[in-house]
């Protein structure tokens, strides 16, 4: 898996770093994770790396088109190695959490914009933003102990 990384670094010209692999390997495991989210994974396991510096991976990660960035209301920019599907996320307005959402009509790009003159529409971003499963369980339960005390 690290030999792909290496390989996908050199495919893009980038200088295959110790940081960089870090990087793609955790954003493997982590999918939508933020910058400091990162950091404090990359600490957990044992590297020795600043925020600033996992900041400057991410950006050449995302500027050589290996990690896509994207970026919720109200929140820090998250990054994912899922790229070239121009699928959609669904970010639940109360804990923050995001998920997949595959393509809601078919291939990339789905949504047939009507493009302002001179301008070519390459991807669609769409951001979904609702309640997750466990924060609406959360809330049934809250509303069940709330009735129970009344
Ligand atoms: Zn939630
Ligand atoms: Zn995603």
């Amino acid at each position: 898996m690290t030999e792909a990384d290496v390989e996908l670094l050199r495919e893009r010209s980038l200088r295959v770093t110790q940081g960089r692999l870090a990087v793609l390997e955790l954003l493997e495991q982590l999918p939508h994770a933020d910058a400091e989210h990162v950091h404090a994974a990359l600490v957990e396991r044992g590297h020795d790396t600043s925020v600033q510096s996992v900041h400057n991976v991410l950006a050449d990660l995302t500027s050589a088109g290996i990690v896509r960035r994207f970026e919720p209301e109200r929140s820090a920019a998250r990054y994912e190695r899922r790229i070239d599907d121009n699928h959609h996320h669904a970010v639940c307005s109360s804990c923050g959490r995001v998920e997949d959402v595959d393509c809601v009509v078919g291939e990339a790009p789905c949504l047939h914009a009507q493009a302002p003159a001179g301008f070519t529409i390459q991807a669609a971003n769409v951001t979904f933003v609702g309640l997750c499963g466990d924060c609406v369980a959360a809330d049934a339960t809250t509303a069940a102990a709330t009735t129970a005390t009344a």
